[in-house]
């Protein structure tokens, strides 16, 4: 007989947000569920882990039942401590998500979201992060919907280790998303700045705001988003540019 597929689910948003909630439904009916997320919200904090402090944890509960294991810590924390210390059963997959906001292009880099899934895969896990674009009343529904067909289809086609998937889904109805586009990452930085306000003291400070539209170039993950597509980006941990790496080798660097 199969054993359950047993999947740790995460995000940065906190364990009290909805976009987990709406995963987690979604997701039980593919195999059993452990959740383990930051107790409180740990948006683009990226694969931060904790050093300084002790890890606390605490049991959530939603509408009176247990939940999950609430961690007063990083993303990449809680999946480095459900699968080393807290779960008794070995994980088969790693979903992290809904996140509230785009990780494509760039921001996968800044994200706690993915880097949930990447410590995955760094564990030997496959991981998925799922991301819908923002929107102001968000209804996750319809990206807890795609991505529990998603991770049937790879279940389906067998995990592997280095599976790793950033997927992008717009934050529409079903019948209004176009379909599935697999997508390289976009490379281009959203156009940003800083709003400078001054506080009750009379002392400046500043605080990030996006500056208007952000473009990906074409047949990228940013694009396909904007378009109404599904982005699917396979990312890799490996930061190494094998191009640079062969280049690099070609120079002389001494005798030392
Ligand atoms: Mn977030």
């Amino acid at each position: 007989m199969r054993r359950t597929l047993h999947i740790l689910l995460t995000n940065d948003d906190g364990i009290y947000a909805p976009g987990i909630a709406a995963l987690h439904k979604a997701l039980r009916r593919v195999g059993a569920v452990s959740v383990v997320a930051p107790a409180v919200e740990q948006s683009a904090v990226g694969h931060s882990i904790t050093l300084a402090h002790p890890l606390r944890v605490i049991e959530a509960e939603r509408r009176g039942k247990f939940f999950g294991y609430g961690v007063s810590g990083a993303p990449a924390d809680c999946v480095k401590l459900a699968v080393l210390e807290l779960l008794k059963r070995s994980v088969d997959l790693i979903v992290s998500g809904i996140n509230l906001g785009s990780n494509a292009g760039v921001n996968a880099l800044y994200s706690g979201t993915v880097a949930a899934a990447v410590e995955g895969v760094m564990l030997g896990i496959p991981g998925i992060a799922v991301s819908m674009d923002f929107c102001q009343r968000p209804k996750f529904g319809p990206a807890a919907e795609i991505a529990r067909r998603l991770v049937k289809a790879v279940v389906r086609r067998g995990l592997r280790p280095d599976m790793l998937l950033n997927v992008n889904i717009p934050a529409l109805p079903l019948r209004r998303i176009k379909g599935v586009r697999v997508t390289p990452q976009s490379r281009r930085m959203p156009p940003e700045g800083f709003e400078r306000r001054t506080d009750p003291m009379g002392r400046h400070y500043y605080w990030i705001k996006p500056w208007g539209r952000y473009d990906g170039e074409e047949d990228t993950d940013v694009c396909a988003l904007r378009k109404g597509y599904v982005a699917i980006t396979p990312l890799q941990y490996d930061l190494t540019s094998q191009s640079l790496l062969k280049e690099l080798r070609g120079w002389e660097w001494g005798r030392k």
